[in-house]
């Protein structure tokens, strides 16, 4: 068969199975308002949890950092490409996170990969929460070491997969707040978990950081764990510190093995410089700008009291990520498309991104949404529901 052809078979069957996904063209830059081909829309699709995406600080800090040190590194990190640009902003994370060190990666994706495959080989073990990041399940069976998975959250079931092991060495891995749900890891739990069995813990707090603890350290933060019980922590650049790329953070040895051992650190360029540098304002602001928490907390509340009062099925999260569980792919595709079509971005998450039957409304707020937008939000949300639910 030619290969167009065979592709168009595949493409066809993810359009029936509505699972077929399309980028949305956006001309805007990202904020709680965006245009969608000339159309205005209220955006609750970023990652954005902090607003600083688009905020003109960190834009004025790259810039400035562009116009000395132009655009591009050059080169990977061991060859030519690390400058002191990177290396403060390494330093700055490692004061952040309470860790000896930490690096820096070109992205959330590339970190998690490289951990795990410098860490773990055939004679480990690796066990993973059933719902991590993609980029974590990934790396996982890269690995080649044993993979297994536990069911979400089920620290009982990871006991006894730990307690069965033979393996060399057992890493746990987790999210630190799961992505597509919204729900966090019971890291002192996990901790204990693995202290029992001498398991390493990896937690990859993607979208834990900027948002929660007082200073905007993550899980890891409002765990109160020492450093020494999560000796992997991961975390990326692109979401509420709204720039990119990723850091790993740790012990001088972890932090050592990687510049070593992992493949997406050594073989790829350096990011350019000034990003480094925009990302060290970034992180300032995340750690001294309370009120971005507290305007998220409050929305956040507000949206659950709204979701509740209109008998939506909220899914339990204290976090920004506030999904609304709808189970078929095509009636969470239709919500979406209603809400669109009354001015308002949601996107509907299907699988394999979650499991079969989970298709859900992935709501994300920011601290750069008004009360007023969340009220639009609620509003549009209870009376798409209403038209679907109408039409089954
Ligand atoms: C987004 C995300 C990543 C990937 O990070 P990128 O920098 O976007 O590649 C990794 N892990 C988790 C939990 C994420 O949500």
């Amino acid at each position: 068969m030619q290969l167009d052809q065979l592709l168009q078979q595949r493409l066809q069957a993810r359009r029936e199975a509505s699972l077929y996904r399309q980028r949305g063209l956006t001309d805007s830059p990202q904020g709680p308002v965006r245009k969608l081909a000339g159309q205005s829309f209220l955006n609750f699709s970023s990652n954005d949890y902090l607003g600083l995406a688009a905020d003109t600080r960190i834009a004025d800090a790259m810039i400035h950092a562009v116009r000395t040190q132009g655009v591009g590194s050059g080169a990977s990190h061991l060859t030519a490409g690390h400058t002191q640009a990177h290396q403060q902003l390494e330093d700055a994370l490692a004061v952040f996170t309470g860790r000896e060190r930490a690096l820096v990666f070109g992205c959330g994706y590339m970190a998690n990969l490289g951990v795990i495959t410098a860490l773990m080989a055939a004679g480990d073990a690796v066990f993973q929460d059933r719902l991590n990041h993609a980029s974590l399940l990934d790396a996982g069976r890269l690995s080649g070491a044993r993979f297994s998975r536990f069911g979400h959250l089920d620290y009982a079931l990871l006991d006894a997969q730990l307690h069965r092991s033979r393996a060399n060495h057992q890493l746990v891995v987790t999210d630190g707040v799961f992505s597509m749900d919204g729900d966090q890891a019971d890291l002192p739990h996990l901790a204990d978990v693995c202290d029992a069995h001498q398991a390493w813990l990896m937690v990859d707090d993607a979208h834990g950081f900027g948002v929660l603890g007082e200073l905007g350290g993550g899980c890891a933060e409002v765990s109160g764990l020492l450093p020494a019980r999560v000796p992997i922590l991961v975390g990326t650049l692109g979401k509420a510190f709204g720039t990119a790329g990723a850091f790993v953070a740790g012990s001088e040895a972890l932090i050592e093995t990687l510049i070593q051992f992992a493949r997406t650190y050594i073989y790829t360029t350096a990011l350019p410089p000034a990003l480094a540098e925009a990302t060290c304002l970034s992180l300032q602001l995340v750690q001294t700008e309370h009120w971005r928490r507290q305007r998220l907390a409050e929305l956040i509340a507000q949206f659950r009291q709204g979701c509740a009062e209109a008998g939506l099925p909220l899914m339990s999260s204290a976090t920004p990520i506030q999904p609304l569980l709808v189970g078929d792919s095509q009636r969470a595709l239709q919500v979406s498309e209603v809400l669109r079509q009354q001015g308002i971005w949601v996107s509907a998450i299907r699988p394999p991104t979650v499991p079969v039957g989970s298709a859900r409304l992935r709501v994300t707020l920011t601290a750069s949404h008004t009360a007023e937008q969340v009220n639009q939000l609620l509003q549009a949300l209870t009376s798409a529901w209403e038209t679907v639910n109408a039409e089954y």
